[in-house]
Formats: C-alpha cells, sequence, structure tokens
C-alpha cells in the first residue's frame, strides 16, 4: 500500500517529534515513522525519569561539533524559553536543578504526552513498529517498509545516534548519508564513563560508589564537577562531560581538591609534618576513604618545602590514562555524524539533495550534559519543521 506525504520523518525521537509537530502546525502531511513500538522511548530514560528537557543558561560553547559555529542560528532561533513556553502551555511542573537544568516534577512521560498531543493535534500520523526496509529518490522519496510504501518530496532523517543499542539504536541516518553521498565524521561514544587499566583499578576501584568534586581537565577543557569511582573506572558529571572531549591514549588531568591548598596547614610552624596531619588536611577535600587511598598511593617523597610543594602539584594534577570507555552500551550521546558542511545552519537541509533534511544526535553536535543534547533535538527540528515545504 503507498501512501503519499508532503513529509517523511524517519525517527519518532525527541527531534522527529518536534520536526513533525512544527511542520504538521504549518499544514504539512506528515509521516512520522518509528522501528520502535512507541516514539520517544529515549525521553523516558532520560535524566534519571525525569527528563532534564532544558538548561537555561545554553549557549553554543556547549556544543561539539567540528564546525562550533554551525549550531548557533539554529540555537538562536528556537530556544530555551521557546521549549519552557510549550512546557508551560501543558501545566507540565518542572524545577530547576544544579546549573540551570530544568527538569519535569513528575515524571518525563509529561513531555512525551505533550509532544505526542501536539503532533495528533497538528495532523501528524505517527507509524510505530515500521522498520524501513530501503529509502528511494526517484522524482521524490520513497520509504518502503514491511508492506507499506511512503511517499514524499522531503525526507527528514532523525534517528539519532548509535548509543544505548539496547533500546533500538540504529546506524540507519549514517547509512542514508552515505547512500545519498553526504560526508560523516567517525562517530565515537560521548558522555561515556571511563573503564581504567588494571593497576588504576586495583588501586581505586574497591571504593566504588565514592564521589569527590574534583575538577577535571583534557584537551584544553575543564569541568568542575562530581566525580564517582565506579567498579570498572570513573564515571560522574565530571567525568562524563570530559569524556566527549578525550581521544584514547591521552590522559585525563584530575585536580581532587580545585581552588584549594591542602599543604598549607602543614607548613604552619606548630602543625607536624607527617602522614596524619596530611590525612586530616585532605580530609576536608575528599571523602575519607578515597582521601587515604589517594595518599597511599602519592606518598611525598619528603616531608621538606619542596616535597610538599611536589605533593600540592599532584593533587591538582593526579594523571590518569583511561583504558578506555564503557562504549555504545553506557554512553548517553554519539559525537560526530553528519558533516555540518553539508548542511543548512537554517534548515538543516542538505546542501547537495534538496528536500533531504538531517536532525538532532544523527548530526555533528553534541551538546554538554545538562539538558544541552534535548536542546539541540528541539532546535534542530524546530528548524527544519518550520522549513519544510
Ligand atoms: C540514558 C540517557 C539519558 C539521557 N538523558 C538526557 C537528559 O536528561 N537531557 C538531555 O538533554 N539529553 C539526555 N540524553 C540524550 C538525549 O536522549 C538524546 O540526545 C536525544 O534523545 C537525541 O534525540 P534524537 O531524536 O536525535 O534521537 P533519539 O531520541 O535517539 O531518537 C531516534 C529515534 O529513531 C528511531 N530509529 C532508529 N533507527 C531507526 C530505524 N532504522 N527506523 C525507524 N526508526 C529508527 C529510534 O527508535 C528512536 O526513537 C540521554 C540519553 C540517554 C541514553
Amino acid at each position: 500500500m503507498t501512501q503519499q506525504f508532503d513529509a517523511l520523518v524517519l525517527g519518532g525521537g525527541a527531534a522527529g517529534l518536534m520536526c513533525a509537530l512544527e511542520a504538521g502546525k504549518r499544514g504539512r502531511r506528515v509521516a512520522l515513522i518509528e522501528r520502535a513500538e512507541r516514539a520517544g522511548k529515549k525521553i523516558l530514560i532520560s535524566g534519571g525519569g525525569r527528563c532534564n528537557f532544558t538548561n537555561i543558561h545554553c549557549r553554543p560553547e556547549n556544543f561539539i561539533s567540528a564546525n562550533p559555529h554551525f549550531a548557533k542560528s539554529a540555537l538562536a532561533r528556537y530556544t530555551p524559553s521557546d521549549f519552557i513556553a510549550l512546557v508551560e502551555k501543558h501545566r507540565i511542573p518542572y524545577h530547576e536543578k544544579a546549573l540551570g537544568q530544568l527538569f519535569c516534577d513528575r515524571s518525563a512521560r509529561d513531555i512525551l504526552e505533550m509532544l505526542e498531543g501536539e503532533c495528533r493535534d497538528a495532523g501528524a500520523r505517527l507509524f510505530v513498529q515500521t522498520s524501513i526496509r530501503e529509502v528511494l529518490r526517484t522524482t521524490e522519496f520513497v520509504v518502503r517498509a514491511g508492506e507499506m510504501e511512503f511517499r514524499a518530496p522531503v525526507l527528514v532523517v532523525a534517528t539519532g545516534g548509535l548509543s544505548i543499542p539496547k533500546m533500538g539504536a540504529t546506524g540507519l541516518g549514517y547509512d542514508l548519508a552515505g547512500q545519498f553521498g553526504l560526508a560523516i565524521r567517525e562517530p565515537r561514544p560521548a558522555l561515556v564513563p571511563f573503564v581504567l587499566g588494571p593497576e588504576d583499578r586495583e588501586g581505586f576501584c574497591d571504593l566504588a560508589g565514592v564521589s569527590a568534586d574534583v575538577a577535571v581537565s583534557c584537551n584544553s577543557q575543564r569541568f568542575r564537577e562530581k566525580m564517582l569511582i565506579t567498579h570498572r573506572g570513573l564515571s560522574g558529571p565530571a567525568m562524563l562531560q570530559i569524556s566527549s572531549y578525550w581521544k584514547p591514549g591521552q590522559a585525563v588531568a584530575i585536580d581532587v581538591a580545585p581552588g584549594s591548598n591542602v599543604t598549607a596547614a602543614l607548613r604552619e610552624p606548630k602543625t607536624p609534618r607527617n602522614t596524619t596531619a596530611l590525612r586530616s588536611a585532605l580530609h576536608n577535600f575528599l571523602p575519607i576513604r578515597f582521601a587515604n587511598r589517594w595518599l597511599d598511593l602519592h606518598r611525598p617523597s619528603a616531608w621538606t618545602n619542596t616535597g610538599l610543594g611536589e605533593l600540592e602539584r599532584a593533587v591538582h594534577d593526579w594523571k590518569v590514562v583511561p583504558a578506555g570507555t564503557e562504549g555504545y552500551a553506557k554512553a548517553e550521546v554519539t559525537a560526530g555524524g553528519v558533516d555540518t558542511n553539508e548542511l543548512s545552519a537554517k534548515t538543516m537541509e542538505s546542501r547537495k539533495v534538496p528536500g533531504l533534511f538531517f536532525i538532532g544526535e544523527v548530526v555533528d553536535v553534541t551538546g554538554h550534559l545538562g539538558g544541552f543534547n534535548f536542546q539541540w533535538a528541539w532546535a534542530s527540528g524546530a528548524c527544519a519543521g518550520r522549513a519544510l515545504v
């Protein structure tokens, strides 16, 4: 059976839903084609089930891309305030957590139901459990899925990245970019926990569950947030953030007492210079078990000013070389993707293939942790949806 539409949107995730509702509101006949049994499954598990749906401090610097300017236009055209207005129109209660992150008070389900409702009201048709077999371009785009054939002059690819394959992630978006001759920036897991090598694992991983406020740096980026020791390595917001910038083989530099002088107390004439005094000084900054372990592995070479100076430097520049990451199975997002040089920054339309659009995570734009990835999905989806003719 062949069905004719004005636009076909492949992938009913955050970006696809936003694109479909914006295009539908403009009177376009839209088909939203989703392989899972329901749309927006990642929205439901996001933010620990409460969906960190945007960040009020959203700036272009919160995004990683081979072209750091690309995202600016879309982010300016559809801002956090635009999404907040939608959330408020639906009377969804929300709150700000640290650092401008907005979360639902109740459940991520509120956001998904809002988007599904807006799509319905806009007349967009959602086809779930619809696995795409083939995409062709004749005089228009033809999508074959099961026994169905969809046709439209416009095709929007919103199939996301490779992270969390058990939730149905596929590489369809990258395959379609290749099929239509668009360049790809090598995809890689991002916002992903680190795995440590055997020595560091033996040194720290029995402390799994312990967290500390640190500053971590790599490749000229620095994040001051919490670090969490896991059974296999290091996670927590600080490590997830820096993982997006890390390349295999590189060290990350961890400052375990940012902005503080740990050995200052030991330089006081009345304070003894010994392990007990040093431990108690570090306990002011780190959980006791972590502080003790860290000092066991970083004993001062001498109790002289020089020895204390070396230790102070080590406290602020602890170099760890991760053996790797937990990969796509645990990555919150996929960095890399469709090369932004291939797309219009205003509309997300391919420069080479008129009528072909890429939006959301499949594009080489990756947000920091904290609601930025959804803001990119909303912004890129809205820009494409408003541009469909
Ligand atoms: C555990 C977790 C928590 C997260 N929490 C947050 C958060 O709180 N805040 C935030 O900003 N970001 C968060 N993210 C990131 C955010 O979920 C993504 O950046 C965002 O969902 C990307 O939107 P998208 O529409 O591009 O892709 P997706 O949401 O992944 O949607 C893609 C859709 O395409 C469908 N699809 C894939 N292949 C095919 C195919 N072959 N045929 C048909 N359909 C297909 C998929 O089933 C999916 O529904 C989180 C991610 C994870 C994994």
